[in-house]
């Protein structure tokens, strides 16, 4: 199953002014104070990123899982992993973090599998430059 992207409708009229609310209540939050603003957006975008991942303990824990349930090799190659580096791949990114959903792969390893594959950000930002909700 393909990640569930916004439509170009979807976009323009939930993202943007969603993400236009979240700015204003930054900008009025920080009250003008540019390294206020600066640490609430970067706390708000690592949360937003737990969301989404997971905190960094759990997905620590779920990599060991997955290195014992693996044996210490590679996915995809089944060569050895290394001590630290080692990727923890989702099947499907929508399905998160889970035992069943991922596996423990080289970097290399999942770079070759995937080599052109973008941010879905990148294919959204775009949609919107070209609405240009920005301006
Ligand atoms: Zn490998």
């Amino acid at each position: 199953m393909a990640n569930r992207n916004l439509t170009p409708i979807e976009l323009r009229n939930l993202f943007a002014p969603l993400f236009n609310d979240v700015r204003e209540k930054l900008d009025s939050a920080s009250g003008g104070d540019e390294q206020l603003l600066w640490a609430l957006r970067r706390k708000l975008a690592k949360e937003l990123s737990y969301l989404e991942r997971g905190k960094p303990m759990e997905r620590k824990a779920l990599k060991l899982a997955k290195r014992v349930e693996q044996h210490g090799l590679c996915a995809i190659c089944g060569q050895p992993l290394p001590e630290s580096g080692a990727v923890l791949d989702r099947k499907e990114a929508m399905a998160g973090y889970t035992l069943e959903n991922t596996r423990l792969v080289h970097h290399e390893c999942d770079r070759q599998v995937k080599p052109n594959e973008g941010s879905p950000n990148d294919h959204g930002l775009a949609l919107l430059s070209r609405l240009a909700i920005f301006s």
